[in-house]
């Protein structure tokens, strides 16, 4: 089970008020993603979740325990990826599951060629394009094995083939394994392919302005079989 709650989180820099009174659930194995203006306290809500910093007040619950400041309940991929210089990309790949525990290679080495990266397993970050350090953080988040996922605008970087193969990709694991998924992103078509529900927010201080439930089955989705064809 993989259960999300904030309650009535405030966040302030100084007198800047970034978030307000924001309030918003994620239930289990549900997908709902975060639009609005950049600026606006997306990514500042993301570290919230992850307790890479703590809220002014209100309180964030993961199946019903309380995560305020607490790192690691979650995996969680940060807007830019962060990645170890002196770990190889093999090494940055498996950085959240070792922190959880025991993890397998020959899972990760799949993965790094499923995002198309195979033969960089031994490069180093400073080696690869923005665009392939993103899908390094990508696989990180995916290998850990917390049950509920924050992405933090993971496809921005890519190439429009590439994003939409990884779209697909997101959806066969989210599908599979049931995953919770919090997601950011500026691109309203990809919202409505990926998401249950889509959250917009209001400039800043930012606060649940509009919530759109998208219908099941979901829109098709023309691009995606554009790349199928192209890739296959
Ligand atoms: P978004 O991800 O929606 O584009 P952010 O959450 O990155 O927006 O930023 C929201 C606002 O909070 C911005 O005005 C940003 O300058 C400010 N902000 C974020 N982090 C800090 C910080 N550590 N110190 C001061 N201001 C910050
Ligand atoms: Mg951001």
């Amino acid at each position: 089970m993989s259960h999300l709650i904030i309650k009535q989180i405030n966040k302030s820099f100084g007198n800047h008020a970034v978030l307000k009174n924001l309030s918003l659930t994620v239930n289990d194995g549900e997908f709902v993603s975060i639009l609005g203006p950049s600026g606006s306290g997306k990514s500042t809500l993301f570290r919230l979740i992850g307790g890479i910093s703590l809220p002014d007040n209100g309180d964030i619950y993961l199946n019903e325990v309380k995560i305020n400041g607490r790192r690691g309940s979650i995996s969680y991929m940060p807007q830019s990826p962060a990645l170890l210089p002196w770990r190889n990309i093999l090494k940055n790949v498996v950085l959240g599951a070792e922190l959880q525990g025991p993890y397998d290679t020959k899972i990760a080495l799949q993965m790094i060629e499923r995002a198309g990266l195979k033969g960089y397993e031994h490069h180093y970050p400073h080696e690869l394009s923005g665009g392939m350090q993103q899908r390094v953080s990508f696989i990180r988040a995916l290998l850990s094995p917390q049950k509920f996922m924050c992405l933090d605008e993971p496809f921005s970087a890519l190439d429009e083939f590439t994003r939409l193969d990884m779209q697909k990709w997101l959806m066969d694991v989210w599908s599979e394994y049931r995953r919770s998924i919090l997601f950011v992103t500026h691109n309203i078509e990809e919202a409505i392919f990926l998401s249950d529900r889509i959250i917009i927010l209001s400039e800043r201080p930012a606060t649940v302005k509009h919530e759109f439930v998208i219908p099941f089955p979901r829109p098709r989705h023309e691009g995606l079989l554009l790349t199928e064809e192209f890739l296959h």
